[in-house]
């Protein structure tokens, strides 16, 4: 299941988490409207598990080799 956290660096605000990115966005675009004017303001975004941006299965199977490596020689 993935999370999601609108945060607002320039307010140093971070929203509860919400279940899907919609929800992020609509939280999003209410404070930007509420507090900024409707501008998107420095350094805000949401933060979460976006299924896009997930490490991809090579960035995994090279960490798993690093760990590995690293266990083996750890028992030298
Ligand atoms: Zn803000």
């Amino acid at each position: 299941m993935s999370v999601y956290k609108y945060r607002c660096d320039k307010c140093g605000i971070t929203w509860d988490e919400v279940s899907t990115k919609h929800q992020a966005e609509l939280e999003r675009d209410q404070h930007r409207r509420e507090a900024h004017g409707g501008g998107a303001p420095d350094g805000d975004r949401i933060e979460g598990a976006d299924p896009g941006s997930w490490p991809s299965a090579s960035t995994l199977i090279v960490t798993l080799v690093a760990v590995v490596l690293l266990l083996a020689y750890s028992r030298r």
